[in-house]
């Protein structure tokens, strides 16, 4: 199936690698070592395995029956990356990273975080494969992230405070980066989102799309159709370019990405180099990398991952963006209607699938990816209400 575009790390004009020598042999026995494990037979049964033991998939493409009645259009397809153990679908990336670590002997797991959800997720798969596992934060995201700090260090993780800089994720890239320059025969760098410089996104994508897979089999089971559109709420757009990778060859399938209107890399960025790759960024007057504010930290990002960059500009997909206002409705009609309380970062996907199904018809589907539960929202959202 030729759901990988990619050649030579690149999408169209987007991704690629700009970054030291060094760091380019390591990138570069890791997209030989990744192409030959992703095909080898006995790698994916231990994927496999671990993806339905250990995550708990298949999870289900769940029917949101009252809220689809509620707006009397499209019918409103859930899926349930929520569901998946540590709640969202970052775990995906972390055992399929993982595993490759290990084929490739590496014994240190190295990753940085900003909000501290994907460190949760690296830490949870370094223990379950007893990897001794580091997490870089800014030392700001730490104080402002204590609970998810400690939830690293209960699964075993060390976190390595980052004072340089700002002390926010940007200098803990630059710190883990350094790190595996300096260890990188027995150091993996698990990174978190589809960005970062060749073979990342190509990886990561390729652990994510389990999810498409899914949901395609899924919706043509009960419904004997493909949907009119997938709807998904794009930070780095991991858990986005996952939903969309099985339906990117299927031209009738609308494949909608959701931005904070507070960080909206895809619909106002530019083109531009950061952290390594090139993509739609958004740059200040310095034409720095410009500070973004989202409710959903997991949206918070300056830049976006080089394909959706790509798809944006060739136009296969579209791209919107929702309030952080509109997001917190969602998180409460989809509480209300549905019993399933929604990571902030997904209520940006449910806000924006509500106003598509009202514009379309009872034949339409829509399937949206509910990346992550909302539990770990939930004292931000009492903040916010009762402030
Ligand atoms: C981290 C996160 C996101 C954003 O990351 P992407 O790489 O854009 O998917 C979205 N939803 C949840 C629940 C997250 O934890």
């Amino acid at each position: 199936m030729s759901i990988s575009v990619v050649q030579n790390g690149f999408y169209g004009e987007f991704g690629g690698s700009y970054i030291p020598e060094n760091l380019q042999e390591v990138m570069n026995n890791l997209t030989k070592q990744f192409n030959y494990y992703k095909d080898d037979t006995e790698f994916n049964e231990e994927l496999h395995f671990y993806l339905k033991e250990y995550i708990g998939r298949e999870n289900p493409l769940t029917l949101a029956k009252n809220l689809t009645a509620k707006i009397g259009g499209a019918k409103i397809y859930l899926k349930r990356e929520d569901l998946n153990h540590t709640g969202s679908h970052k775990i995906n990336n972390a055992i399929g990273q993982i595993l490759l670590a290990k084929r490739m002997g590496a014994k240190r797991i190295i990753a940085e975080t900003g909000a501290g959800q994907h460190g949760v997720a690296t830490a949870t798969a370094c223990a379950i494969f007893g990897m001794d596992c580091v997490i870089y934060m800014g030392k700001v995201d730490m104080e402002r992230q204590a609970l998810n700090v400690f939830r690293m260090e209960l699964l075993g993780a060390k976190v390595v405070p980052v004072e340089k800089g700002q002390g926010r994720l940007k200098d803990a890239v630059d710190e883990a980066l350094n790190d595996l320059a300096a260890n990188y025969e027995h150091t993996f760098y698990l990174l978190g989102s589809a960005v970062g410089p060749h073979p990342y996104p190509t990886i990561v994508k390729h652990f994510q799309s389990i999810i498409s897979e899914e949901s395609k089999k899924q919706i043509l089971y009960k419904e004997g159709k493909l949907p009119t559109a997938i709807v998904a709420c794009a930070g780095g757009g991991s858990n986005a370019i996952g939903a969309f990778a099985h339906y990117l060859d299927e031209p009738s399938v609308r494949l909608v990405g959701v931005e904070p209107s507070e960080a909206p890399s895809l619909t106002e960025g530019v083109p531009a180099v950061i952290h390594g790759f090139k993509c739609l960024t958004l740059l200040d007057e310095q034409k720095n990398p410009k500070p973004t504010y989202s409710i959903a930290a997991g949206l918070d990002y300056p830049g976006v991952g080089p394909e959706h960059s790509h798809l944006k500009t060739s136009g296969r997909a579209e791209y919107v963006t929702v309030s952080g206002e509109e997001a917190l409705e969602a998180f409460q009609t989809l509480s209300k209607l549905e019993g399933i309380i929604p990571a902030l970062e997904s209520s940006h996907a449910v806000a924006h699938a509500v106003k598509l199904a009202a514009d379309l018809t009872a034949d339409d589907l829509i399937i949206v990816n509910l990346s992550g539960r909302g539990d770990k929202d939930v004292e931000q959202v009492f903040n916010m209400l009762t402030n």
